[in-house]
């Protein structure tokens, strides 16, 4: 009680001495308030064609938004095909699938995730027991695996043949002082094909706004692929890779996890909407912030960070962006995927830089 009482008093405290995030009033309403614009709006990563038409099917049939978002992403997770999330996700570096993921439910303000879960497919379920059925906020490793199972989450194995063949031929070249031999080492056949999973970022983020203005979020991922055991990204970590606030909107991340969990940036992205950015502006404050906070030793020659980080954000109004550190990157230009009532589309992303120099 005590406890209760005084950070009320903080709280008030803070409120008359008009401190707040950014050198706002803490008392001063959030910008945006109501939505001119009652139309659902979904959002996710460029994997999320089919997972924004499942969330905007059903939010506009009534269901509640986390439930849609988390329905659109299971999709994705289930998908044996998609590398980067649940089943088929590429493994640690010892060849076990460990999964992240957080989900926040606006309208209730509540938040879960799991971090380095094993043997579940679909770890933004879990993340959402986590939020509902517990009064814990992130669970990792063991623990978030036996509290999956407790909730009736039988043991899955997550790798496909090909998951593993592609872990196997990492692991085959990772050295020539070891006793594992790729096919080429050992003379035998070509490895062509594999050479792009060598170091693999992935993910899925998909966040909605409903007719009312509620807005829900979730991030879902095998994370970095041959990771240190144990090794969680900002996915699973609420105000990293996800961040919702129903009177403000909500934004998710995907690319270099440890680069984004230094910054909290989905909080400030959030935040910058807070005090009156549009999503697309808000979101490439944050790439700057990176970008400038970004150690030497992860800079290119010329400056600029030596990966990718993208950002997928809306507003309470129905405003939306994806932005991406690079526009381009080996060829390929940085969308993300809306839904505002039709069909399920690709747009650019805004870029913080057009390519790497
Ligand atoms: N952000 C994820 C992580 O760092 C990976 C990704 O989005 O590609 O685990």
């Amino acid at each position: 009680m005590a406890n209760n009482w005084n950070r009320r008093e903080i709280v008030k405290a803070g409120v008359a001495a008009g401190i707040g995030t950014f050198g706002v009033p803490a008392s001063a309403p959030a910008v945006i308030r109501s939505r001119s614009m009652l139309r659902p709006v979904v959002v996710s990563s460029g994997n999320g064609l089919q997972a924004c038409a499942k969330a905007m099917e059903m939010v506009q049939s009534g269901v509640d938004t986390l439930d849609a978002v988390i329905a659109g992403v299971n999709i994705v997770e289930l998908d044996p095909d998609d590398m980067s999330v649940g089943y088929g996700g590429l493994p640690n570096e010892e060849g076990v699938v460990q999964l992240d993921s957080s989900v926040m439910h606006g309208p209730s303000r509540r938040a879960g995730g799991v971090g380095a879960i094993e043997g579940v497919k679909t770890p933004s379920k879990v993340a959402k027991l986590v939020a509902f059925r517990t009064d814990h906020v992130l669970l990792v490793g063991e623990g978030a695996t036996r509290f999956a199972r407790a909730h009736g989450f039988g043991a899955q194995e997550l790798l496909t043949d090909r998951s593993r063949e592609v872990w196997l031929r990492w692991k085959e070249n990772l050295s020539d002082r070891d006793d594992w031999l790729s096919p080429e080492q050992a003379g035998e056949v070509s490895t062509a094909g594999f050479e792009s999973f060598v170091r693999h970022y992935g993910t899925i983020n998909c966040n909605v706004v409903d007719a009312e203005g509620n807005i829900s979020g979730v991030t879902t991922t095998s994370g970095l692929a041959f990771k240190i055991p144990g090794r969680c990204g900002d996915s699973p970590i609420i105000g990293a890779g996800l961040y919702v606030d129903n009177e403000v909107g909500a934004c998710g991340s995907t690319g270099r996890g440890e680069a984004n969990l230094v910054e909290c940036a989905s909080f400030l992205v959030v935040e910058l909407m807070r005090n009156g950015a549009h999503p697309k502006d808000a979101a490439l404050a944050a790439l700057q912030r990176i970008a400038g906070k970004t150690a030497p030793r992860l800079l290119t020659d010329g400056g600029r960070p030596n990966f990718n980080l993208r950002f997928y954000c809306l507003n309470k109004a129905g405003e939306y962006a994806g932005a991406s550190m690079y526009g381009d990157l080996q060829g390929r230009t940085a969308r993300f995927v809306v839904n505002d009532g039709g069909d399920s589309r690709h747009e650019d992303c805004a870029a913080l830089f057009d390519a790497m120099s």
